[in-house]
């Protein structure tokens, strides 16, 4: 099989690859979807209620959302692989990708749908206490903080909607931000700054984890006066953002500035022909469900009409073309 030369491949298993999954194999390309060693499903896999994708008055489970997304897609013929892409060249006609098990794909065109990774500090006590009161998920973590004092660090939408989920189980909950102004949006300031158990430190930055079974503080140092602290907490969520998962096709396709995969204005098209990229790899603005969703459709559509144009005998070149002016049009 992984000698044939599909239409369609397809990397990543969140929303974006799901939805471009269901439309490629609608159309009858019969995409194959790498789902990723262990983490097939991206990001939902570790959300519990999600109450604002449409279609779900009632909300959904994060997982049971991905479960629905991934069987419309097996339904209408998508083939799945368990396995990461470890290696691809996507510069050529065919494209060939190589998976963890060291399996050859090729393909006319791949769809990037490969999301982020959440951001570490960097500090060598991380990796050896996470798990241990390290954690980036306080969905997944926070039911085991009962009753305890915990710290979150970042200042985003991100760090504060974990402080103030993690408020359900903890008694108190200390947000460490390196500045003295939030990144987060003004609803969700209000909201932390209303709760009683949330409380800040503010131009902090930490320094170490302390702990060796188990974590029993943090080390903060005041940015302004360079002088540090100890803060006794049981258990530190890091919410400080998340980079894109662009390190297999680095050097190959153009970024942005911000390290995102660079698309062709509102298209899916990357610098590549044939090569199309969507959901949070592209997207440092949104990252919603949603909008992975359409950009995972809109990823689908843009490779249909790139190999329509193809089969039309146009080169790699005309085809990306033709798809771009096709993809254009409709704005
Ligand atoms: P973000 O907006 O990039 O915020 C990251 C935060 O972490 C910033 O406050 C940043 O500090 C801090 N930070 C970054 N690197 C750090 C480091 N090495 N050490 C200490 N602090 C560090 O990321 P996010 O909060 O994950 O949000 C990402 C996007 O998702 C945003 O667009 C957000 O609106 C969206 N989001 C929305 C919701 C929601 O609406 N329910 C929930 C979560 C996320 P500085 O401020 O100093 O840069």
């Amino acid at each position: 099989m992984s000698n044939t030369t599909r239409d369609v491949i397809i990397i990543g298993s969140g929303p974006a690859g799901y939805s471009a999954a269901v439309y490629a194999a609608r159309a009858g390309l019969m995409p194959l979807l790498f789902e990723g060693d262990i983490a097939a499903g991206g990001a939902l896999m570790n959300t519990t209620e999600v109450e604002n994708f449409p279609g779900f008055p009632d909300g959904v489970l994060g997982p049971d959302l991905m479960e629905k997304m991934r069987n419309q897609a097996e339904k209408f013929g998508t083939k799945f692989v368990t396995a990461s892409i470890v290696q691809a060249e996507l510069d050529q006609e065919v494209k060939k990708v190589t998976d963890s098990a060291g399996n050859d794909y090729y393909s006319r065109s791949v769809i990037l749908a490969t999301g982020s990774r959440y951001r570490t500090i960097g500090l060598a006590a991380e990796e050896r206490l996470s798990g241990r009161g390290v954690s980036w998920c306080a969905t997944c973590d926070g039911f085991f903080f009962k009753g305890q004092d915990i710290a979150v660090v970042g200042g985003g939408d991100s760090a504060l909607e974990e402080a103030t989920f993690l408020t359900r189980f903890a008694r108190s909950v200390t947000i460490i931000h390196r500045r003295d102004k939030l990144r987060a949006s003004k609803f969700m300031q209000e909201r932390a700054h209303r709760d009683q158990k949330i409380s800040f430190l503010w131009n902090r930055e930490v320094t170490d984890i302390l702990g060796s079974e188990k974590v029993s503080g943090v080390r903060v140092r005041d940015v302004t006066s360079d002088s540090e602290e100890e803060l006794a907490v049981t258990g530190l969520f890091i919410a400080i953002g998340h980079d894109p998962e662009v390190d297999v096709f680095r050097g190959q396709i153009s970024l942005d500035h911000a390290g995102y995969v660079a698309v062709d204005g509102r298209t899916t098209l990357t610098n590549l022909d044939g090569v199309f990229a969507c959901g949070d790899v592209v997207d440092h603005e949104y990252r919603q469900a949603i909008t992975a969703a359409g950009s995972g459709c809109a990823a689908a559509l843009d490779a249909e009409r790139f190999l329509a144009a193809l089969d039309d005998c146009a080169s790699p070149e005309e085809a990306r073309m033709e798809a771009s002016a096709l993809a254009e049009l409709a704005y």
